[in-house]
Order: structure tokens, then C-alpha cells, then sequence
């Protein structure tokens, strides 16, 4: 019997996983981050001590927040964890476990679970666009990750969109993101209700009367409950959404979407479906894409991560 361990190591926690050669899960727990270099990685080899002496273990997975390097060994740089720079992961891991040690950015391990394990299966060009406080992305073109030349291929929510559009945290104006997200959804509904109360009181109800408390699932119990503001805002996130995947598909002309993280909802889904074809190009003569909800929710990088680590040990 194989096992490997699998790690998501996020900016707050680490979330550590046993899994069997059947990427069962064997065992699960959770350990804080650490600020420094030394508590970080003081944390990831003692997780993975305990791993190697509760179960035995062939390889390590790990998904990491950050732009890794093509050979999936050393972090070029995190915006999650700064002081990761440069710096061997995988290598450090190695030299104290014994074992082979992978490492893959968490939104391209999350992506490479659903092609191989979940909504993604069967799929030959797939992408995986994660809605959570901003957009994130993961490509598999031709069965097989794509991570484009410098390690930044994927980048979907940075799409420009609207020229001279909302600001974004990459610095660029504009950006899909902004119009397509957890937090464009709350952004919306937050202006809405400020602007008309009448038309808001369903959302001003189930935020106790206070805008700012509005969340991206409270716009989706409004919606459900049929509340015509909060199904308008869907509309309008939505046709953004479907917009952004049509000028993915113009580039990349995938055969499946798989739509994750904690935005991606029925509805968010339906109105994408519905939007994709009036912006996709030659609508009426080609295939078009499947858009799918995600399998796997927050243990994707970790499945992910286990995945890829169990693959190199059959290589
Ligand atoms: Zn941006």
C-alpha cells in the first residue's frame, strides 16, 4: 500500500492530508502558517515528520500559493507568504523526508483534481476558473497542465475587460475580476442596496440592516428566495463571467470549464451558460464548451497536490 502526504500551505494555515494510493483520504489536520522562514518551514517539515511516522509515506504533494518554478521545485515568489523568495521547498523537504517532493501553485493543483478526479474527467482542453474574493485560474490544455514560459499562464481574472475600468490589486484597470468574483458580487449588491433601500429590503433584512455585512452566499439566499435586486445582480456578474470565459475560449477554445471556489453557484452558473454564447465568436458554427460546477471544494489543492505526487512515484 502506497500513501503519500499532501500539504496546502495558505497564507494562515497549513492543511495536511494522508491520502492512499486510491487518493482516499486517510487522515487529515490542520497547523498554523507561521510568519517567519524559520516557523514556516519549522511547521511543514514537522508535518511531515508526523506523516512519515503515522503512516509511511512514497512522496510529498504540496500546493502552494505562489509562482512556482517549471520544475516544480523552488518558489519564485508568494504574495501570500513574502518571504518566500527563491526558495527550495522541495529541496528542504527532501533532504530531511527522504522522499520525492512536488510542488505546484494551489490554483493549478485545484485545477488538475477536477481534470483527473472530478468535473474535469474525460475533458482534453479544460479550464478551471476558482470565483472566491478575486479570480483565479488553472489551465490543462492537451491532458496536461499548462503553465506557460515564466510560470504565469492562467491568469483569468486579470483579463482586461474595460478599458480606463475599476482599479484592481495587480495595479492594472479594468481586470475580469472586478466584474466577475465573490467580491463583485458583494460590491454590487452593496452599491444597490445604498442606492434604492426599497428595492433592497429583502437583502437589507438578511443583513440585519447593515450594507456592509451583505456576503456573496447572503445575495445567493436572496436570490433563491426570488428577490428581484439580488437575481439582477447575478445577471449582470454572470454575463461577466460568461463574457470572460468566451475570450478565453477565443484564445484557448476548450472543451470544458470547470467554475470552483466559494462564488460558483448554480445561479452564478446558469447565467453564465446563458451569457457565453452572445460573446463568443462564430456562436452559431462551432461546439461549444461545457461550464460545469466544481466536484471538490476546499480540499482541491491538496487532492491536486496528492495527485501529482502519487504520479511521480509510478513514473
Ligand atoms: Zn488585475
Amino acid at each position: 500500500m502506497v500513501n503519500i502526504f499532501a500539504l496546502d500551505i495558505g497564507g494562515t494555515k497549513i492543511a495536511c492530508g494522508i491520502y492512499d494510493e486510491n487518493l482516499d483520504l486517510v487522515r487529515e489536520w490542520k497547523v498554523p502558517t507561521g510568519k517567519s522562514l524559520s516557523d514556516i518551514e519549522g511547521a511543514v517539515l514537522k508535518a511531515c515528520r508526523r506523516a512519515r511516522e503515522e503512516a509511511g509515506i512514497a512522496a510529498i504533494g504540496i500546493s502552494a500559493a505562489g509562482n512556482i518554478k517549471p520544475d516544480r521545485r523552488t518558489i519564485a515568489f508568494s504574495t501570500n507568504i513574502p518571504c518566500w523568495i527563491e526558495y527550495p521547498l522541495a529541496d528542504i523537504i527532501e533532504a530531511e523526508c527522504k522522499v520525492p517532493v512536488i510542488v505546484e501553485n494551489d490554483a493549478n493543483a485545484a485545477g488538475w483534481a477536477e481534470f483527473a478526479h472530478g468535473s474535469g474527467q474525460g475533458s482534453s482542453n479544460m479550464v478551471m476558473v476558482t470565483l472566491g474574493t478575486g479570480m483565479g485560474g488553472a489551465l490543462v490544455l492537451n491532458k496536461e497542465l499548462y503553465r506557460g514560459s515564466f510560470g504565469m499562464a492562467g491568469e483569468v481574472g486579470h483579463l482586461p475587460m474595460v478599458s480606463s475600468g475599476l482599479p484592481c490589486g495587480c495595479g492594472l484597470f479594468g481586470c475580469a475580476e472586478k466584474y466577475a468574483s465573490g467580491t463583485a458580487l458583494e460590491t454590487l449588491a452593496k452599491q444597490a442596496v445604498r442606492r434604492d433601500p426599497e428595492a433592497g429590503s429583502k437583502l437589507l433584512e438578511l443583513c440585519e440592516g447593515d450594507p456592509e455585512k451583505i456576503t456573496g452566499s447572503l445575495v445567493f439566499a436572496a436570490a433563491e428566495a426570488g428577490d428581484e435586486l439580488s437575481l439582477s445582480i447575478f445577471r449582470e456578474t454572470g454575463s461577466w463571467l460568461g463574457k470572460t470565459l468566451a475570450a478565453i475560449s477565443a484564445v484557448l477554445d476548450p472543451d470544458t470549464y470547470v467554475l470552483g471556489g466559494s462564488a460558483a453557484t448554480p445561479l452564478l452558473l446558469a447565467e453564465a451558460r446563458s451569457a457565453y454564447p452572445k460573446f463568443l465568436q462564430a456562436s452559431s458554427f462551432r461546439p461549444h464548451a461545457e461550464i460545469r460546477l466544481a466536484k471538490f471544494s476546499g480540499d482541491a489543492g491538496m487532492i491536486g497536490a496528492a495527485d501529482l505526487a502519487l504520479r511521480k512515484v509510478r513514473e
